[in-house]
């Protein structure tokens, strides 16, 4: 009897010719995870993928709270893999039932030649977890436990659901993004939003020292570090040092199209980012009418500048929304602690909402004749795990 994980691949099943790509890629990081807290062997059971634990004292527990974080998979289950006698089978069912509690038995047979049929094996095994098992009652329509036993050609798992993981897809696995990274609540859950549907991010914050301290850099890395838990891999992190563009925009541009403006440049040094990077897309945090600067007209107006796909995965969600996804994920409380963001200290008072094109370019040229033909941006690029 040897202790295991079961885990199941969501929306890969749906991949096609790509599933491989996609399902290796997955294989691979569940691997390293595993092999980081203990010893296993793996092994592919149908749509299923075991990890199996060479020794007893595994601690199946901290490799559950591990592998829940990786992108593409939906439920973790945890049992026993054993041999095919049905003392085997009840030993393992008495290890996995839980006490005081209603449960079903879901048996299936992989393997057709097993001597005892599904529904007979449900019932016998059923019956035996009601005597040997205090304070438990059979619930086939909403139990509180699902036993499952699934019998194969050499082996019967008997498992059941420990985690749910939290779907989409594996990291990495849709291409790279430059993510533009404020340390507020909403980019971070954006990026993450991004990271679930298999994209790479590589973050982009823009800082305004001495306007903004060591402190706000520091909750912007926190921020990444805690991300990168997911990503399973180090991230690619770029800084980029604004005081002298802002300082020119603040100069140079009517105070309500200060945001704008500001946004239009962060647009297009992550943009060179991106292509330095190979990244095929910028993701971003807005969410629609938010504040004054996420209006239609706005983020056409900083779209306009993008040569590359913008992708904002919080447009439709309410701030509350967000917060709950913050608090979810663990980036809340990095999030709120309390540091000076470099946009917060030039935000105009009463910032354009429908912002003109054509004004906004006027504006923006006297900003370049300020900076001169040669200004270049200064920037620091850091790997963070
Ligand atoms: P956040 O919580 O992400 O800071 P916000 O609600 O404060 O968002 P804004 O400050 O208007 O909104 O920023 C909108 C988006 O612009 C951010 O989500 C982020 O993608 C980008 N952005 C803003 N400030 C910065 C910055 N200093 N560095 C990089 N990107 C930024
Ligand atoms: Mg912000």
């Amino acid at each position: 009897m040897k202790k295991c994980l079961l885990i199941s691949f969501g929306e890969l099943l749906l991949k096609g010719k790509n599933r491989s790509i996609f399902e290796n890629t997955l294989v691979k990081k569940i691997k390293e995870t595993a092999d980081k807290t203990g010893s296993y062997e793996f092994k592919k059971y149908r749509a299923r993928y075991a990890v199996i634990a060479k020794t007893d004292d595994a601690n199946l527990q901290e490799l559950i709270s591990r592998v829940k974080n990786i992108f593409g998979i939906t439920v973790i289950f945890q049992g026993y893999i054993v041999s095919r006698d049905m003392d085997s089978i009840k030993k393992c069912v008495l290890e996995v039932a839980e006490k005081n509690s209603t449960f079903k038995i879901r048996s299936k047979r992989h393997d057709k030649s097993y001597p005892i049929k599904s529904f007979d094996l449900n019932r016998e095994i059923g019956e035996f977890v009601l005597t040997g098992v205090p304070g438990t009652s059979v619930d086939v329509h909403n139990p509180e436990q699902v036993i499952n036993i699934e019998i194969f050609e050499n082996s019967v798992i008997v498992f059941t659901e420990a985690a749910r993981g939290m779907g989409g897809l594996p990291y990495g696995t849709a291409g790279r993004v430059v993510s533009l990274f404020s340390g507020g609540i909403d980019s971070p859950v954006a990026s993450w939003m991004m990271m679930k549907r298999g994209c790479e991010i590589i973050p982009v914050h823009f800082h305004t020292p001495p306007y903004t301290g060591e402190g706000s850099l520091l909750k912007v890395k926190d921020l990444i570090k805690h991300l990168a838990t997911f990503a399973g891999k180090s991230v690619i992190s770029y800084f980029v040092n604004f005081t002298t563009v802002q300082l020119a925009i603040k100069k140079c541009v009517p105070d309500k199209y200060v945001t704008v403006v500001s946004r239009r440049f962060m647009a297009r040094i992550a943009e060179e980012i991106a292509r330095s990077e190979k990244a095929k897309g910028i993701v971003t945090g807005e969410a629609l009418a938010q504040v004054a600067s996420q209006t239609l007209e706005n983020m056409l107006c900083v779209d306009e500048v993008f040569g590359l796909t913008v992708l904002r995965p919080l447009v439709g969600l309410d701030k509350e929304e967000i917060v709950k996804k913050a608090r979810q994920i663990g980036t809340y409380e990095i999030s709120i602690r309390k540091e000076i963001d470099c946009c917060h200290l030039f935000v105009p008072k009463r910032p354009e909402t429908k912002a003109n094109i054509a004004s906004v370019c006027n504006a923006e040229k006297k900003v370049l004749e300020e900076l001169g033909t040669d200004w270049k941006y200064d920037f620091s690029a850091e790997r963070i795990d």
